[in-house]
C-alpha cells in the first residue's frame, strides 16, 4: 500500500505560501489540500452497484467500504470510524476511462527563455478538474511528451487530484517534429528509446513507410509494448498488410473511412473482419468527427458549447480564431465529413456484429472536444450506433482497463480493486446519459462531492472569463 509520504500540514503550508506568492486564492489548490486531509476510510450505504464484471449482476442496496485507496469489502462488516456516504436511490459504477486524450501540459510555443523551455504553464489542477468533474479516472495520452511525465507525477504525489494517465509515444515518418523514423532501423531504435524513457505504449502515425511501420510494430512486441494508432497512408490499397500481430488497436473510426471511397456497408464489414483476424481493437472516437463536421459547418458549434467556459482561454482562442476545420470550408467539405459521421455508425455496428472489442476514446483536445465531457458524448454516440448501454459502459470501464493491462486493478467494482468509482443519481443502464448525473466521484480512493465539483467549476469559469484577453492564440509565442 502506498502511504503518502508528504505531511498534510506541510503540504497545506506549501500550497498556501504558493497562493500568497501568486497573489491569488485558487479553490482548486484548496481541494487538493482538503482531500489530502480526508479520512482514508469510507462506507457507501444502501447503494445499487453496477459492478461491470463480465456477468455484471447488479447488487442492490449494497454497503461498500473503501479503505486506503481500495475497495475493502462489499456487504461485509463496516469499521466504526468510516465516513458515511448515503447511496440511497443512487447507482455506483467503476470510474470511467477515456482511451484517447491529448492533455494540456507545459509547452513551448516560442523561444522566449534563453535556454529554451516552455512558455505556457497551464494550471494542472484546473485542467484535471474537467476529468474529475466527469467521473473520468483513467486516461490514455496518445501523443505524450516528457512534460506529461511531470504532469502525471503531480497526480501520483497527491498534489493534484486527477485521473491515472497511461502514456503513449507517437512515432511518425516524414520530416516533422517529435519522434520521427524513416527507416526500419530508425524505427526500432525509436521504440527502444521510448521504452527507455518510460512510455507505456507506442502510437504509430500516418506518414510512416510500410517497412518502418513493420519494424516498429515488431520491435515494440520484443520490448513488450502494445502498438496502437493510425493506419499509415502507405497502406492505401493494401490495407490487410497493416493488420499484423501487435498492432493492437486502431485509434479512430476515421482510419477506416479514409480507406473507402464508397462508404459501403460491405467495406465496413470487410474492415471488421481484418481487425478480427489480427485481434486488433477499435477506439471509434465518434465524437471527434461529429464535432469536426459541426465546426466545418459553423463555428457557432464551438461558441455554443456549454463546457467551453471551462476550457483554458488560450485553447478556446485557438478553437475560435485558428480553426483548421472551419478555415477554407465548403459545402463539399461539410458533406464529406457528414458522410464519415454516418459511415462511422455503420462501422461500429459491423465491428459489434463481428465481435471486435471496442473501447471508448474521444480524442479530447481536438478542437471542440472538451476533456471529460467528451466521454459522455462518446457513450451516447456509441449507444446511438447500436451498442447496448451495458456494452457502452464496458467500453469505458472493464474493456478499456483490460486493453491497458490493468484489468486486475481497475475497471470493475470488486473488493481489492482500486477505489475509482462514480456515484450516479440515476441508472445509466436505463439511459446512458445518466452517466452525466454525478453525485460524487472516488478518484484513487479520494471522495469528491458534486458540491465541491460545482464550486470549483464555477470558480474556474470565472477565472477563465477574466483571463480571456491575456491569452490569444496569435500571440502564443510571446512570454505568458
Ligand atoms: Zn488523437
Amino acid at each position: 500500500m502506498n502511504k503518502r509520504a508528504v505531511n498534510p500540514t506541510f503540504l497545506l503550508l506549501l500550497i498556501l505560501s504558493a497562493a500568497v506568492i501568486n497573489g491569488c486564492k485558487n479553490p482548486s489548490k484548496v481541494l487538493a489540500v482538503q482531500s489530502d486531509q480526508q479520512p482514508e476510510l469510507y462506507v457507501i450505504r444502501d447503494v445499487n452497484i453496477i459492478p461491470m464484471t463480465a456477468d455484471n449482476r447488479i447488487i442492490p442496496h449494497a454497503t461498500v467500504v473503501v479503505k486506503d485507496k481500495k475497495i475493502l469489502s462489499i456487504n461485509e462488516v463496516v469499521p466504526a470510524s468510516a465516513k458515511v456516504i448515503d447511496g440511497k436511490g443512487k447507482w455506483l459504477i467503476p470510474g470511467l476511462i477515456d482511451m484517447h486524450v491529448h492533455n494540456i501540459s507545459d509547452i513551448s510555443f516560442g523561444q522566449s527563455y534563453p535556454t529554451k523551455g516552455a512558455n505556457f504553464f497551464p494550471d494542472n489542477q484546473d485542467f484535471m478538474l474537467l476529468y474529475v468533474a466527469n467521473g473520468v479516472t483513467t486516461t490514455l495520452e496518445l501523443s505524450a511528451r516528457p512534460e506529461h511525465f511531470g504532469q502525471r507525477n503531480e497526480i501520483i504525489k497527491g498534489k493534484v487530484i486527477g485521473p491515472r494517465i497511461a502514456l503513449a509515444a507517437l512515432i511518425d515518418g516524414g520530416d516533422g517534429t517529435g519522434m520521427i523514423a524513416n527507416t526500419p532501423s530508425d524505427g526500432r531504435q525509436t521504440v527502444r528509446v521510448a521504452k527507455g524513457m518510460g512510455y507505456d505504449f507506442i502510437k504509430v502515425y500516418s506518414s510512416l513507410s510500410i517497412e518502418t511501420y513493420d519494424a516498429i510494430v515488431d520491435e515494440a512486441a520484443k520490448q513488450g509494448m502494445k502498438v496502437l494508432g493510425h493506419i499509415p497512408n502507405a497502406f492505401k490499397g493494401q490495407l490487410q498488410n497493416a493488420f499484423v500481430k501487435n498492432f493492437t488497436m486502431v485509434a479512430h473510426a476515421e482510419e477506416f473511412s479514409k480507406q473507402t471511397d464508397g462508404f459501403s456497408t460491405a467495406d465496413a464489414e470487410r474492415f471488421a473482419q481484418l481487425a478480427k483476424q489480427s485481434g486488433t481493437w477499435l477506439s471509434p472516437t465518434l465524437i471527434t468527427m461529429v464535432r469536426i463536421a459541426q465546426q466545418a459547418r459553423t463555428l457557432d458549434s464551438v461558441k455554443n458549447l456549454p463546457y467551453l467556459q471551462y476550457v483554458h482561454p488560450l485553447v478556446s482562442s485557438k478553437w475560435l480564431t485558428s480553426n483548421q476545420y472551419n478555415r477554407n470550408t465548403s459545402p463539399d467539405r461539410v458533406a464529406y465529413f457528414e458522410k464519415m459521421v454516418a459511415f462511422h455508425v455503420r462501422l461500429v455496428k459491423a465491428f459489434k456484429d463481428a465481435g471486435v472489442p471496442m473501447v471508448a476514446g474521444t480524442d479530447a483536445g481536438t478542437s471542440g472536444v472538451v476533456w471529460g465531457y467528451s466521454l459522455h458524448d462518446e457513450l451516447e454516440l456509441l449507444v446511438n450506433a447500436g451498442l447496448t448501454t451495458e456494452e457502452a459502459l464496458a467500453a469505458a470501464t472493464r474493456s478499456a482497463a483490460s486493453w491497458l493491462q490493468i484489468g486486475d486493478k481497475l475497471g470493475t467494482i470488486e473488493p481489492g480493486k482500486f477505489a475509482d468509482m462514480v456515484l450516479l443519481n440515476a441508472n445509466p443502464l436505463e439511459d446512458i446519459s445518466n452517466t452525466r448525473n454525478i453525485a460524487g466521484v472516488f478518484v484513487n480512493g479520494r471522495w469528491v462531492t458534486h458540491t465541491t465539483i460545482s464550486t470549483m467549476l464555477a470558480d474556474l469559469a470565472k477565472r477563465n472569463a477574466a483571463n480571456k484577453g491575456k491569452f490569444e492564440w496569435s500571440r502564443r509565442a510571446e512570454p505568458m
